[in-house]
C-alpha cells in the first residue's frame, strides 16, 4: 500500500461531495446527532440511524461502515467514526483523534472506496481546538498507507478552511 495522492481542502457542505464515500463525526450510538452527523443523517434519510443501530455502538477513536442511502450518488458509503470529547488535551484525545483518520481510511479501504470526504473531526460539538486538530488530521492522513488516491477535506466555516489550508502548505 502506498499514502494518499492527492488531500484537498474545500469548503462547504459535505452532504455535496461526490466521492465513494463520506466520514460523519458520530457519536457512540451511531444513532444520529448534530452538527456534521445531523446533516448527514438528514440528507440520508432515516435508514442511516437503522443501520447505525445496527453496526453500533462504536468506541471513540473507531469507524464503521453503513451504506449511504438516500445521498445522492456516486457516494455510496457512510463512514462514521467517534471522535475524542475535549477534555483539556491529558486524556489521550490526540490519539483518539489521530485513531479516527487512521480507522477511517482502513474502513475505506476494506470498502474499496478510493474518494473519501472527511469533515473536521470532533472540533464542533466535542469541543477539540481546531488547529490542533487539523495538525493531526493532515499528518495522520498523510502517513497512513492505504489505497484511497483522494482525500477532500471538507471545511464548514472560514477558520477551519484556513487552518486546514496552512497544514496543506
Ligand atoms: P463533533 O461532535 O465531532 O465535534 P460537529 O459536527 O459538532 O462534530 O463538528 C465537526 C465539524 O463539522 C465542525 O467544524 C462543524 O462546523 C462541521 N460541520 C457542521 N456541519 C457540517 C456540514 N454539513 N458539512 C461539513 N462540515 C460540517
Amino acid at each position: 500500500m502506498r499514502t494518499v495522492v492527492r488531500i484537498e481542502v474545500v469548503h462547504g457542505d459535505i452532504t455535496a461531495e461526490q466521492v465513494d464515500a463520506v466520514v460523519t463525526a458520530a457519536n457512540e450510538s451511531l444513532l444520529g446527532g448534530g452538527g456534521v452527523d445531523g446533516a448527514i443523517h438528514r440528507a440520508a434519510g432515516p435508514r442511516l440511524a437503522q443501520a447505525g443501530g445496527r453496526v453500533g455502538p462504536c468506541e471513540p477513536g473507531d469507524a464503521m461502515a453503513t451504506p449511504a442511502f438516500d445521498l445522492d450518488p456516486p457516494v455510496r458509503h457512510v463512514i462514521h467514526t467517534v471522535g475524542p470529547v475535549w477534555e483539556g488535551g491529558d486524556y489521550g484525545e490526540d490519539d483518539t483523534l489521530a485513531s479516527c483518520y487512521r480507522r477511517s481510511l482502513a474502513v475505506a479501504d476494506e470498502l474499496g472506496a478510493r474518494t473519501v470526504a472527511f469533515p473536521a473531526i470532533a472540533t464542533g460539538l466535542y469541543g477539540f481546538p481546531p488547529e490542533r486538530a487539523a495538525r493531526i488530521a493532515v499528518a495522520t492522513l498523510r502517513t497512513t498507507p492505504t489505497e484511497v488516491t483522494h482525500i477532500r477535506l471538507v471545511a464548514f466555516d472560514r477558520e477551519t478552511y484556513d487552518l486546514l489550508a496552512a497544514e496543506l502548505r
